[in-house]
């Protein structure tokens, strides 16, 4: 089986259309749109130049590190907060814009970033997928993973099964070696100051702003711009190009609905970023006989009476194609809707596959059906059957009614009593991969 991956990456996301975060503050005494910094000094954001001054030493007596080395961050966080909100310029841009606007108006220097992040939580850049985002430790930025289902039959999860999977991806430009043209022909687009993004201030009433961020149109998000005539010819200035991979992809024996399989940094490649993963995630798909439940097979098996009554055999193709015979003894008895067992037939367990799961098979018997006998040997066939119980004694003043034919389909006069019955027998449908099967019962 072939399946074609798109290759979908998350520069997609940024320029599928406005991007847009709003906040709303309802303070309509200070007209700010975020008060993080406020807060992380304990004060309202109309408290005076004093009041902040007192604030800030309050807590950085408590928090310097020479006396409180468990604090962490906090003396770095209200040191920048203080910073901020005593610099009449910052604090216009932080009012206004929030976070957004330190970072457009240049508030944060090198290493800022982390202070950044500790104190809004680093959610600038959230919706930008991982382009932005930094790996934990600090080095390349990760780039998205990319997460794709694979459809797998129960036979495939049973005897397990290699796939070749094709997809197209991005990869760096080896002409320009991912540079986009050359040296030095990359400049910074002006007019994002290569942020690639472009931020929208709207008052929707008094006190409450709405902040747009939309990708940049000079540079299309990129945050830079190379001139024509210096633009690699191959990629035409994206530092990537498609190519087809073709991926061996291993289903293991065993494997459930939902597992995943990796292919570490498979994904998409980008300039200075560190590539995402491939993650398949398999689906297994609906199987005509066998239902599974963990390593445990479930099946419906019809038999009539005298099957129920006598014994039987019938025969099974498993999911290896194996035939199988089960067997039930002369002299035991199969009650309608009942579940036997056969051991050891049900799923290879994952990485240890030749342990099983068990198999539970569900009889339907079916009867005969209006007039199969007649009169002189039903009751012969009363004699062999066991007793009936003790007919209950009949006096005094009493009504006799009749047992009629009833068509389930055809619906009764009572539509209630329908919708009841339906549904009760609804709930024991197999709803593919659900929990608790009524077949344990
Ligand atoms: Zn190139
Ligand atoms: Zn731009």
């Amino acid at each position: 089986m072939e399946t074609d991956l798109a290759g979908r990456s998350s520069k997609e996301c940024k320029t599928g259309g406005l991007s847009c975060r709003s906040n709303i503050n309802s303070n309509t005494m200070s007209n700010v749109v975020d008060t993080k910094l406020y807060d992380l000094l304990g004060v309202s954001p109309s408290a005076t130049e004093n009041e902040l001054k007192k604030a800030y030493r309050k807590l950085a007596k408590e928090y310097h590190p020479d006396k409180n080395p468990n604090a962490g961050d906090k003396f770095k966080e209200i040191s920048f907060a203080y910073d901020v909100l005593t610099n009449p310029e910052k604090k216009e841009l932080y009012d206004r814009y929030g976070e957004q606007g330190l970072r457009e108006g240049g508030g944060g220097g090198p290493g800022m970033d982390d202070i950044f992040s500790h104190i809004f939580g680093g959610g600038l850049f959230g919706f930008m997928g991982g382009q932005s985002s930094r790996s934990r430790n600090g080095g390349r930025r990760r780039g998205e993973d990319m997460v794709h289902p694979l459809k797998v039959s129960l036979e495939d999860l049973y005897n397990g099964k290699t796939t070749k999977l094709q997809l197209s991806k991005n990869v760096l430009c080896s002409t320009c070696n991912g540079q986009g043209g050359k040296t030095g022909a990359v400049q910074k687009c002006t007019a994002c100051r290569g942020r690639g993004m472009r931020i929208m201030i709207r008052q929707l009433a008094p006190g409450m702003v709405q902040q747009m961020q939309s990708v940049c149109t000079d540079c299309n998000g990129e945050g830079e711009v190379i001139s024509e005539k210096d633009r690699c010819k191959k990629c035409e200035g994206k530092k990537v190009v498609k190519e087809v991979k073709i991926l061996e992809v291993h289903v293991d024996k065993g494997m459930k609905h939902g597992q995943k399989i990796t292919f570490g940094g498979e994904a998409d490649q980008a300039p200075g970023v560190e590539p995402g993963d491939i993650v398949l995630v398999l689906q297994e798909k609906e199987h005509e006989t066998y239902r599974r439940d963990g390593n445990d097979l479930f099946m419906n098996h019809k038999i009539g009476l005298v099957e129920a009554l006598c014994g039987f055999q019938f025969m099974l193709k498993h999911l290896d194609g194996r035939q199988i015979v089960v067997k039930y003894p002369a002299g035991k008895v199969i009650e309608p809707g009942s579940v036997r067992m056969v051991r050891g037939e049900g799923m290879p367990q994952y990485r240890n596959p030749f342990e099983k799961g068990d198999l539970y098979i569900k009889f339907d018997v079916q009867f005969p059906d209006n007039n199969w006998i007649s009169p002189e040997k039903l009751g012969e066939l009363e004699d062999m059957l066991p007793s009936r119980s003790e007919p209950p004694i009949i006096s005094g003043d009493t009504e006799e009614v009749d047992l009629q034919d009833y068509d389930v389909s055809q619906g009764s006069s009572s539509g209630n009593r329908r919708e009841a019955y339906n549904d009760s027998s609804d709930e024991e449908g197999s709803h593919h991969g659900s929990g608790v099967q009524c077949a344990h019962q």
